[in-house]
């Protein structure tokens, strides 16, 4: 059975008293969930809090970005060696909001995801539609063409070391869920882009749905024979619901 994993998003929000709290809280509520794996990806200036607080612990942690060059004169950009200093075991790529708000393309989501896999941590790639795309009935091609960047340049091997994310954009931050049909189709379908080219890696591919998920509506979805856990932004700041969403992916995995 593959693993199950859940994954917080904290997006660009924290503090260091809030995070401390919510990173305790969380600690204690998961202290007995044995069966799933769980991990926070936190704004850059708190990996070094992440890391000092979660080392030895049930919870990984790692980084929303990174830059696809080693280093260089490059302002502002934070070199992969620089979140492998901190411990980053997760790096999350081609988030729909760095391709909305950040111009990022499927060639640069590539590169940073190419980056990633050098320095030897684990690519969070993220994939999915907007609402006018979905509509227009062509999801299937828009995920095709985002995995289709990376596989034809990282190899179908590079998916043995990476987490793929399937977050349809209209259901980001607007409390629209894909409902458990919806996601486990489209995870099915990614599964079979990458069972084309080899049939172990893609069984063993651990795919996350993301995309309003909540304690209410998790169970459900992680019941789902594709979906392999939850990558959360809103539900990740608050202990109780975060704890909750790792909760459902612990019982899904017993
Ligand atoms: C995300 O940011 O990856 C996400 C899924 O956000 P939310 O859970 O708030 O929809």
């Amino acid at each position: 059975m593959r693993r199950k994993l859940v994954v917080g998003n904290w997006k660009m929000y924290g503090r260091l008293g809030r995070n401390k709290a919510l990173l305790e809280e969380v600690l204690k509520g998961i202290k007995d969930l044995n069966n799933a794996e769980y991990g926070v990806c936190v704004p850059y200036p708190y990996l070094a809090q992440a890391q000092s607080m979660l080392q030895g612990t049930k919870l990984a942690w790692g980084a929303q970005n990174l830059s696809q060059h080693e280093e260089g004169a490059f302002t502002g950009a934070v070199a992969p060696g620089m979140l492998v200093d901190f411990g980053c075991r997760y790096v999350i790529i081609g988030h729909s909001e760095r391709r909305a708000l950040f111009h990022e393309s499927n060639e640069i989501a590539s590169a940073k995801f190419d980056a990633a896999i050098k320095a030897g941590m684990t690519p969070i790639f993220c994939v999915g539609e907007t609402l006018a795309e979905r509509e227009g009935g062509v999801t299937e091609q828009v995920v095709a063409r985002q995995l289709e960047v990376v596989l034809n340049h990282a190899g179908v091997e590079a998916m043995a070391k990476t987490v793929i994310a399937y977050e349809p954009v209209w259901a980001i931050g607007t409390g629209k869920t894909a409902s458990p049909d919806q996601a486990q189709a489209v995870h099915a379908f990614i599964r079979q882009q990458v069972a084309q080219l080899d049939g172990q890696t893609a069984q063993g591919l651990c795919i996350l749905y993301g995309g309003s998920v909540k304690a209410n509506n998790s169970p459900e979805l992680f019941a789902m024979p594709d979906i392999d856990g939850g990558l959360i932004g809103g539900a990740s700041l608050v202990a109780e619901d975060f704890v909750a969403i790792c909760r459902a992916a612990h019982m899904a995995a017993q």
